[in-house]
């Protein structure tokens, strides 16, 4: 396919599954017209890099729908100059996007081989923003900084304790809460000695592993 084929479904994306479901953020708009999506999808999943649902990236884990990367950004009302923790790289889309609108983005996935093609990709798009852990993303970043805006691309059903100490005060963090099959993506707000919590709408996202393993593993 040709680059103006690839853009000309950028714009349908944009226009059918953002815009109409309510993402107006200009910035964000432009930045999923830019991104391009079909390098961060299989071979196999090429010709439906842009269509609305999530696909398979291996290793059981997959790439986001357009949609709910856009929510999620849009929800964490981001700016030119925040600093950003994502947990879940997977394929980079996310990491991606993040790094178009804010000055740094520190990710972090737990499979290796996923971090190392998300790496390589973003490097090659040029990106030079972006810090990259292979680690358990619930201990959160390994040096102490205090972020503006965490987003877990991964569901828990619980707020992980570590991530929220790094989340600033007045920070937001984005996360699907609830069981492994079903989840609501839901907004944190941290305030001095509390949190507000703000439920969106329902999702499905793969399970954020804890320590230890499970039976699949
Ligand atoms: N935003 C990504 C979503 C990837 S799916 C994308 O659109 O491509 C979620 C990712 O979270 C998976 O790659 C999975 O391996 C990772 N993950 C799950 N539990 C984790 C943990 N405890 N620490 C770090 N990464 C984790």
């Amino acid at each position: 396919m040709m680059e103006k084929e690839w853009e000309k479904l950028r714009f349908e994306m944009v226009e059918r599954q953002l815009k109409r479901r309510g993402i107006s953020d200009e910035h964000i708009l432009d930045t999923f017209l830019k991104v391009p999506r079909h390098l961060f999808v299989e071979k196999e999943f090429l010709a439906e890099a842009y269509y609305d649902y999530p696909l398979g990236i291996g290793y059981g884990q997959t790439i986001s729908q357009p949609y709910m990367v856009a929510l999620m950004t849009q929800e964490l009302h981001l700016d030119k100059e925040n600093c950003v923790l994502e947990i879940g790289t997977g394929s980079g889309y996310q990491t991606a996007i993040l790094a178009d609108l804010v000055a740094s983005v520190y990710t972090i996935e737990r499979i290796l081989p996923l971090l190392n093609k998300a790496k390589d990709r973003l490097t090659k798009l040029g990106y030079n923003n972006i810090y990259y852990a292979c680690k358990d993303g619930n201990d959160g970043w390994d040096e102490d900084i205090q972020f503006d805006a965490i987003l877990i691309a991964a569901a828990t059903n619980s707020i992980p304790k570590q991530l929220f100490q790094q989340l600033k005060i007045g920070g937001k963090m984005i996360l699907p809460l609830g069981s492994n099959l079903f989840q609501r993506l839901t907004l944190i707000e941290k305030k001095e000695k509390r949190y507000e919590i703000k439920p969106l709408c329902g999702c499905r996202f793969v399970p954020l592993i804890s320590r230890g393993f499970t039976n699949e593993e």
